[in-house]
């Protein structure tokens, strides 16, 4: 897995142009199966892939936190709302509330998130391959295919099975 990782950037680099032509036409013209081929697709991938071996969007990019996901994780550790942003988050230049640094603080050597139970929703929805209307996603997901290996290998079976 992690050679995989390693070499994933230099993979997708290779497969930009490919894919951002083919996410352009599937914008222009989705299949009406779409979201049950992404659903098909999002679960075969990870059968195959423990994200517990790779954890690579945690070490690499973080979420976003939505104000609710800081309540939530404030609460969780019983701290004041502007306490946990002061000592964990900062604003990005979009105005959202992101990690200080990666790799994720909350992630253990082990690759287990420390805060499971009350991550991030970006968390819980990374790499957003099993959401519907996945066409209006693409470029999120152009980018996510050097993060993720199991985004990429979506993108290759997308591209086989979508002519
Ligand atoms: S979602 Fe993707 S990048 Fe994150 S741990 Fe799973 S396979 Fe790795
Ligand atoms: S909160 Fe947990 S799932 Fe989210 S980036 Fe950090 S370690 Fe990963």
């Amino acid at each position: 897995m992690q050679d995989l990782i390693n070499n994933l950037p230099k993979l997708a680099k290779d497969k930009h142009n490919e894919n951002k032509k083919f996410f352009a036409k599937l914008k222009k013209k989705p299949p009406k199966d779409l979201d049950y081929l992404m659903q098909e697709l999002h679960e075969k991938e990870f059968e195959r892939t423990d994200c517990l071996e790779c954890a690579n969007c945690c070490k690499t990019t973080g979420p976003l936190f939505t104000d609710k996901d800081v309540d939530r994780i404030a609460k969780h550790f019983r701290m004041k709302t502007q306490q946990f942003i002061a000592e964990f988050l900062r604003i990005d230049e979009d105005n959202d509330y992101v990690l200080q640094s990666v790799p994720c603080t909350f992630l253990g050597a082990d690759n287990y998130c420390s805060i499971y139970e009350v991550r991030p929703k970006a968390c819980k929805e990374f790499p957003h391959t099993d959401r519907k209307k996945f066409q209006q996603i693409s470029n999120l997901t152009l980018k996510n295919v050097s993060i993720c290996p199991a985004a990429y290998n979506i993108v290759e079976d997308m591209k086989k099975r979508i002519k």
